[in-house]
């Protein structure tokens, strides 16, 4: 079956996304403690694809030996995973570009891996804001490698915003797939 990779700093709101798009309030934990999800964890998602869970990447407090087997982890599933269709790199929308973020966004372009950016958080902040700090976003993206932007969409766990968005992008990349490849 096809796999989503969601990923993105520790803290940025991943358990609280996965939950809204799963719909189990018990399946991800949610904590205020980051570095909490320290494995690849799959959740099957309407008989037809997988959710992937990676590892948070980017929290000062881990130590640099977990770090190092974390980006292991991550680099090996991104590049030898035939059933990943495309990674969602999730981004605190309060936040100008960070360095980590454009980083992994760019190595993730390098390898030709399809991604899409997700902000998240949407709730903290007014729409003007949102929309200044998404540009600042995509604006730097096409600075560096790219001709087009990603996709990207803009959510809030807490208001449950974005959800059916997001579905809906996937099913239809999976509705374009030929089950053969997988
Ligand atoms: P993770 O470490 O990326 O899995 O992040 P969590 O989902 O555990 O969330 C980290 C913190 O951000 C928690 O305190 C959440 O309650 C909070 N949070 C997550 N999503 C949202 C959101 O959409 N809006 C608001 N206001 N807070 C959120």
């Amino acid at each position: 079956l096809p796999e989503y990779a969601f990923i993105g700093r520790s803290n940025v709101g991943k358990s609280s996304l996965i939950n809204m798009l799963v719909d189990r309030k018990s399946l991800a934990k949610t904590s205020g403690r980051p570095g909490k999800t320290q494995l690849i964890n799959h959740f099957k998602i309407n008989k037809n694809w997988f959710l992937v869970d990676l590892p948070g990447y980017g929290y000062a407090r881990v130590s640099k030996k977990d770090k190092k087997t974390f980006q292991k982890y991550i680099t090996e599933y991104f590049l030898k995973r035939k059933q990943l269709v495309c990674a969602f790199v999730l981004v605190d929308i309060r936040h100008e570009p960070q360095p980590i973020d454009m980083e992994f966004m760019e190595w993730l372009g390098s390898n030709g891996i399809p991604f899409a950016i997700i902000f998240t958080k949407a709730d903290k902040l007014k729409s003007g804001a949102i929309e200044k700090n998404v540009k600042a976003y995509l604006t730097k993206l096409l600075a560096s490698v790219w001709e087009e932007t990603p996709p990207y969409f803009i959510t809030s766990s807490s208001k449950h915003l974005g959800k059916e968005a997001l579905l809906n992008y996937i099913e239809e990349i999976n509705q374009s797939l030929n089950p053969n490849d997988l």
